[in-house]
């Protein structure tokens, strides 16, 4: 049979058929521990019953109508999301991607408001943002972006973690309007900047009247072990997106915005047919209530203490094992070698997990996972780690 699907991706051999919590079936009836959430998406683990609910309910009053009208459903997410993060209003769009595209547009126009003719946006090098024009010129990883030049313009690109680098930015590019950036770079390896580095963004972006956009697609949503990642900082920024885990699975994202980026885009400057649709808000909202009264945030930091703690002793004295580190539950296992093939070994023994930047293992569990399903997971991937290892060792 010929597969219709275009290749752009590299499949895993498995078909899923049906989920809970943290355990998928495949078609076969195999059972998998999920420690990757559909890429940091399933916070809330496979069919919630509360997503269930609130999606079963919405689909039979209303699932689009278009933002040419109100939409009630929108508007209450907007309230909620806007609350919890300290921001002043929000843009919903249907992915990252879309979501960074707005965030890109609102650092344009604030620029070409205060006469900057040729705005420029800092970018990080290791950076993900997105597959867009824009999305992958702002990414910091040429295999990304090759092959897909002319690349958009006005992106002036830094280290990661680096905050004198922009003062040296600052002095020198007038055109500089914002600065995008992860808390945490995920698809770069789970980097962790220095623990003040946020707050000194946020000075100097203060200083130049810059706009400090951070791009928490993968890091928000009670993920990190705060419900946004910079809460860790105790700041806020200017313009915020998020996606992956706002929907449990269903497409949505969004672009906050407060102070002087809130009233930047307005009308006829920016949409989305479907962005913000009743059928997507609902779920978005039902996964704000559940981690909200669940305190997911918290047991995020919990359990990626304990997870960090535990994946230490079992991997105490390895040769091979590089670093591990994380934030809540974004986990690094970074190995002194190549390990893609770490991903294929993990699924024939029933885990998924993820490698990232060649030498990461990266681990996004549920924010549902027990601590009996964190131990298996230990169980599981450090004999794995230590047999490859080992193995590749010998050759
Ligand atoms: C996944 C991701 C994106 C892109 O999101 P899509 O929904 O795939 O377009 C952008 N930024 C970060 C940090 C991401 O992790």
């Amino acid at each position: 049979m010929s597969d219709p699907i275009m290749s752009t991706y590299k499949r895993l051999p498995v078909h899923f058929q049906h989920g809970e919590g943290t355990w998928l079936w495949d078609t076969d009836n195999k059972r998998y521990l999920d420690a990757l959430s559909g890429i940091a998406v399933c916070g809330l683990g496979h069919a919630h019953p509360a997503i269930k609910a609130a999606l079963c309910q919405q689909a039979g009053e209303l699932i689009h109508t278009s933002n040419l009208y109100g939409i009630s459903r929108q508007e209450q997410l907007g309230e909620n999301l806007t609350r919890i993060s300290k921001m002043d209003k929000v843009f919903f769009s249907n992915s990252g991607a879309e979501a960074n595209e707005a965030a890109i547009k609102i650092a344009r126009l604030y620029g070409h408001n205060r006469d900057i003719k040729s705005p420029a946006i800092v970018v990080m090098e290791n950076s993900f943002h997105g597959r867009t024009l824009a999305t992958l010129s702002a990414t910091g990883n040429r295999k990304v972006q090759a092959g897909f030049e002319p690349l958009v313009s006005g992106f002036v690109r830094v280290p990661y973690g680096d905050a004198e680098s922009l003062q040296v930015v600052a002095q020198n590019n007038p055109n500089v309007v914002a600065v995008l950036v992860e808390p945490i770079q995920g698809e770069g390896g789970i980097n962790i900047p220095p623990d003040d580095y946020l707050n000194q963004l946020r000075t100097i972006c203060d200083d130049n009247q810059w706009l400090l956009m951070l791009d928490e697609i993968q890091t928000g949503m009670g993920r990190s072990g705060r419900m946004f990642a910079h809460q860790h900082n105790g700041i806020v920024p200017d313009v915020m997106t998020l996606a992956k885990g706002l929907g449990n699975g269903v497409p949505i994202g969004a672009c906050l915005a407060q102070g002087p980026a809130t009233e930047v885009l307005g009308a006829g400057t920016h949409g989305s047919t479907f962005g913000g649709n009743p059928l997507a808000c609902a779920a978005a909202s039902a996964v704000l209530e559940v981690l909200e009264s669940e305190q997911l945030p918290a047991r995020a930091e919990a359990l990626g203490s304990k997870i960090l703690a535990d994946l230490a002793d079992a991997l105490e004295g390895i040769a091979g094992v590089e670093e591990i580190r994380g934030c809540g539950l974004l986990i690094g296992i970074e190995l002194d070698r190549n390990c893609g093939e770490l991903v294929t070994t993990a699924l024939k023994h029933g885990l998924l997990i993820n490698v990232t930047a060649d030498h990461t293992i990266r681990l996004l569990p549920p924010l549902v996972m027990s601590d009996e399903q964190s131990d298996e997971m230990i169980k599981i991937l450090s004999e794995l780690i230590k047999q490859f290892l080992a193995v590749d060792q010998d050759n």
